[in-house]
């Protein structure tokens, strides 16, 4: 710091201000002060206007016309509050000799760029990082670990968590085939995996866990987005986001994300590593068995299919259709599956799912007088 004033969250200097009474002190930061000289303006925007401390803890979200509001656990919207308060700040801070700005990451007040916020695909700053940028453009916003020595050392617990949060939140809402339910019984297929397979396990859990976040953008474009492609690239982002600075965990997490998908829109995105090939498999078990059979009557009975039909109908009829059903599925896909998989665990786990849904298909031919569905020859 040399000369001129500098901004800095009031959490990162050792004082207790966070929501919960604790601080974020930080040696990196405090350094930085000390060596560089001029003037620190420490500045706690949520205590500053008047939220107190303790406070309920508070989060970001989008609503529907687009605006980023602040709501703590309770419900209650700080936004307005909060936002005056950062406006009378850089109003503040325009006639001083502002050289930069220091702030805690993540925080829905202070984070620069990397605060979830729900109703967002990609991480954004939180409030007063925003009012912040938009007054002082070109100035210096920092993140904590951004100043010389304060990359901070992520316990791989820590990093896991902070990646189950941020999947969460951009799943929530998500269709019943791909949502939070979903991730979890990968991420548990996974670690059956990996128990056979000894491999990175954090890159396992954080591709398992993030795999699915670009569905939502897939849907909403009808389709022509391919998540998985778009997923790796929003996963990429969201492991920066939390804080993780190794660029080789990042894409080697990115690219188990990008070679996931069944029918890969993408040249070259077929699974290589272990770890690739692992959450590939993982993914595909749970296309397949019992839940692949749940999950396929679910989805055709959303679009309004039948719940059974020949084989000769469901062929002949178009995808999203009124023939489009489970056993259609069946005969397209998940048939299909077993001899796909890339992983000596995931094989034999796949044959046994695989028996359970050639067993389960003949006995409903076989209810519906269908028999000789399931005894013609395979096309
Ligand atoms: Fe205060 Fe910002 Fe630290 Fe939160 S992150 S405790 S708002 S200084």
């Amino acid at each position: 710091m040399s000369g001129g004033v500098w901004v800095v969250s009031r959490c990162l200097l050792g004082e207790p201000c966070r929501y919960d009474g604790a601080s974020r002190e930080s040696a990196a930061v405090r350094a930085f002060q000390a060596s560089a000289g001029g003037t620190v303006c420490a500045v706690c925007p949520e205590c500053d206007c008047g939220l107190g401390c303790p406070r309920p803890p508070m989060s970001l979200s989008r609503d529907t016309g687009g605006v980023v509001r602040l709501t703590d656990e309770r419900g209650v919207e700080q936004t307005e509050r909060l936002l005056a308060w950062c406006g009378a700040c850089v109003e503040r801070l325009r006639g001083q000799d502002v050289r930069g700005f220091v702030l805690k990451s993540r925080s829905p007040s202070c984070g620069v760029g990397n605060t979830p916020v729900a109703g967002c695909e990609h991480p954004g700053d939180g409030l007063f990082a925003a009012a912040a940028r938009a007054a002082f453009p070109g100035v210096p916003l920092l993140s904590e670990w951004e100043v010389p020595g304060g990359a901070e050392a992520l316990s791989e617990s820590t990093l896991l968590k902070r990646v189950e949060r941020v999947a969460r939140m951009l799943l929530a809402g998500s269709e019943a085939c791909h949502d939070w339910d979903h991730t979890l019984r990968v991420r548990a297929n996974a670690r059956r995996l990996m128990e056979r397979e000894p491999c990175d396990r954090q890159v396992v859990e954080a591709a398992t866990l993030l795999h699915d976040i670009g569905r939502p953008a897939e849907v909403a474009s009808g389709g022509r987005l391919d998540h998985a492609a778009h997923g790796a690239s929003l996963a990429e982002e969201w492991l920066r986001a939390v804080g993780v600075r190794d660029e080789s965990l990042v894409r080697r997490v990115g690219r188990c994300v990008r070679c996931h998908r069944f029918r890969s829109r993408e040249p070259g995105a077929r699974p290589t590593t272990l770890e690739e090939r692992i959450v590939y498999d993982a993914d595909k078990l749970d296309s397949i068995g019992a839940i692949g059979i749940g999950r396929a009557f679910h989805f055709a009975g959303g679009l309004g299919a039948r719940v059974h039909n020949r084989a000769s109908e469901a062929l002949a009829g178009a995808s999203y259709g009124r023939e489009d059903s489970a056993y259609r599925e069946y005969l397209v896909k998940l048939r299909h599956v077993h001899g796909r998989m890339l992983t000596a665990a995931g094989r034999e786990l796949a044959e046994r799912r695989h028996r359970f849904m050639e067993a389960f298909f003949a006995e409903l031919n076989a209810e519906c007088g269908l028999e000789e569905e399931t005894t013609a020859p395979k096309k």
